[in-house]
């Protein structure tokens, strides 16, 4: 991955957990390095193709100088966020905070904290079998978007698939999103979590209607299980009406645990249950 690097760039800004830091401040030198393909701005000896480290150098002193936190550890992971946000071209940013003069009463020679940050990549199911199901999946669509730190970037079409499991309940309408995220999967299913409350959705029955279902089916290639979540989504390979929306917008994306592409296991699955999904 192509790489621009800021080093030691001198900010006289007011972070710092000591009340005299935030009233006189102090020097901080911000090093970072901005992943990004430079390779069409190379070809073309184009600026507009790439990112100007004149314009980050100015970004991150008005940034550090119109905030104050405690630590340089938000310090750093804010300052990362805001760049990968305002920044389009940006994959990922590592951040480096020095602080020369740390008000130690020692003599030091610098102090200093490191964050990586990158937009990660998820796939998010989508299911409604209540109301009025498409407006349900559009308004979810919509208010993960609404997210500063979420970008849907396609949603498959939309299949009436027969409901699985013991309840009888209405058909639902099931779809896949691709996205790219700032969030960790947690925070991601706690967003999740936040939408469906937000749109009504009511837990009373297991396996039961729903205004709207997200689940986390894959997150790059994270592999986790604990108590609240599991990445993979456990039942994705299981279920058509997850697959034959993920065949649609991944065909190529392998599942890192079997190393199938959806493609792969939809066609097998569909051999096995042709018709579980319009
Ligand atoms: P349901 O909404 O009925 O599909 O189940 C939601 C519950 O499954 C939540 O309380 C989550 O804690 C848990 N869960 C585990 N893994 C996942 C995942 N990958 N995506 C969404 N929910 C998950």
């Amino acid at each position: 991955m192509d790489r621009i690097t800021i080093s030691d760039l001198e900010v006289f800004a007011y972070h710092g957990l000591l009340k005299e830091e935030n009233s006189l401040g102090q020097k901080f030198l911000v090093s970072a390095d901005l992943y990004l393909d430079v390779s069409e701005a190379a070809k073309d000896d184009d600026i507009s193709k790439s990112i100007s480290y004149t314009n980050i150098c100015r970004e991150i002193d008005s940034f550090l100088k119109n905030n104050t936190f405690k630590l340089i550890e938000t310090m750093a992971d804010r300052l990362a966020r805001h760049l990968l946000i305002k920044y389009d071209k940006l994959d990922g940013v590592c951040i480096r905070v020095k602080k020369p003069w740390a008000p130690i009463l020692m003599t030091l020679d610098t102090v200093s904290v490191s964050v990586e940050r990158k937009w990660h990549e998820a796939y998010i199911g989508l299911g409604s079998n209540m109301g009025d199901k498409e407006g349900n999946i559009k308004k979810a669509i919509a208010l993960l978007n609404e997210e500063e730190d979420c970008r849907v970037l396609s949603v498959s079409r939309l299949h009436i698939t027969k409901p699985v499991g013991p309840v009888i309940q209405d058909d639902f309408l099931n779809g896949a999103l691709y996205m790219k995220t700032l969030k960790t999967p947690q925070e991601l299913l706690a967003l999740a979590g936040t939408i469906e409350n937000r749109l009504g959705r009511v837990r009373d029955v297991r396996w039961g209607p729903r205004t709207i279902d997200l689940d986390i089916l894959l997150y790059d290639d994270c592999v986790m299980q604990s108590d609240i979540l599991t990445i993979p989504h456990p039942e994705m390979d299981k279920r058509l009406f997850v697959l034959e929306p993920m065949a649609e917008i991944a065909p190529w994306v392998k599942h890192p645990v079997y190393g199938r592409t959806m493609k792969e296991m939809y066609e097998s699955m569909y051999f096995i249950h042709p018709g579980q999904a319009d």
